[in-house]
This record gives structure tokens, C-alpha cells and sequence, in this order.
């Protein structure tokens, strides 16, 4: 995969380690769930993301979301690939992941404030090895292990502790 860099920096190719063997592409073979149509470790739709634009792998920390527009302090990931300048041609990760939504890929401008985002590709797949889904959803993904008092992700290794809190409600009662 050729990835095309902005400006004079260059860009690394994503680059991770495999049973000893390293390489620098991500293809849609290595993050495929075991299942078909079902995330595991891996998520489905990223993996089929993979296979449809095996060009557009980049993922960025952007300044934009579709909620407040431009928001430094808020910011999400994108995947896809750069053009022509300050345009990138990506999807919101997130979104992209929800189960049995589409492969569509948007085009984003100077408006987005993309000149602002940050390319995290070599961060992301790293950590992507390391944690699978919750890379992508947070605390929305984990694969809880219960045990009595506490629970632990199998992917990623958070750890809870289950406590009790009474619970105030509030109701109208007549007088
Ligand atoms: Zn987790």
C-alpha cells in the first residue's frame, strides 16, 4: 500500500510485529474475525472496510465531529486516506464500525479543519494489535470476564469493581 504523505514530512508506514515477522501494510487477512458477519477481537466492519479500500488505512485524530463541528477538545478518529492538499477522503471510525452500517467514505476540507488532524496511523494499528475493539468503541466494546466482585475485558484487560450505590428517585406524591 502506497499511502501519500502532505508537505515535506514524511509518513511511516503502519508498521507492526506478528509472530516475529514484521511488516509494514496492514492488510484485510490479518485483523479478520474468526466468524463471518460477526466481530471478535477484530471488528467485521473494519475488516471489510480492509478488503473494499485496502488504500485508505490511515487513521487520524481529527478536530471535527458531525455533532458540535470543530471541537479541539473532542475529538475522533477517522480512516481513509489523504488528496490533494488539506482533503481527506475518510470515514468516522466509530461509525464506520456499527455493526451492518456501510462502506461509505466522505471527502473532508479545510472546513473540517483538517489541517489540524493527526495522522495516528502507526499508534492505532499498534494499539489495535494490542486491544482489538476497544481501540475503536472504548468502553462500549469490552468482553467482560465476571468474576464475583469484579469483572475484566479480555481484550484490552480493564478491570471493575462491582459496588452498591443506593439509588434516589424522584416521584409527586398528593397532598
Ligand atoms: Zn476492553
Amino acid at each position: 500500500m502506497k499511502l501519500a504523505s502532505s508537505g515535506a514530512a514524511s509518513v511511516r508506514l503502519p508498521c507492526v510485529v506478528i509472530q516475529q515477522q514484521e511488516i509494514d501494510v496492514i492488510t484485510a487477512d490479518q485483523i479478520k474475525p474468526k466468524e463471518k458477519g460477526k466481530s471478535d477481537f477484530f471488528s467485521w466492519q473494519l475488516y471489510r472496510w480492509a478488503k473494499k479500500r485496502p488504500e485508505a488505512m490511515k487513521i487520524w485524530s481529527s478536530t471535527w465531529n458531525c455533532v458540535s463541528g470543530i471541537d479541539a477538545e473532542k475529538t475522533v478518529l477517522y480512516i481513509g486516506f489523504e488528496r490533494d492538499g488539506d482533503w481527506i477522503h475518510a470515514r468516522q471510525l466509530r461509525n464506520l464500525c456499527l455493526h451492518g452500517s456501510n462502506l461509505d467514505c466522505w471527502a473532508y476540507g479545510p472546513c473540517h479543519d483538517t489541517r489540524n488532524w493527526v495522522d495516528i496511523t502507526d499508534q492505532f494499528w499498534e494499539r489495535y494489535f494490542e486491544i482489538g475493539v476497544c481501540a475503536i468503541h472504548g468502553d462500549y466494546a469490552h468482553n467482560w470476564s465476571n468474576g464475583i466482585d469484579t469483572r475484566t475485558c479480555r481484550y484490552c484487560g480493564k478491570t471493575e469493581t462491582k459496588q452498591i450505590k443506593p439509588v434516589t428517585t424522584e416521584v409527586w406524591v398528593a397532598v
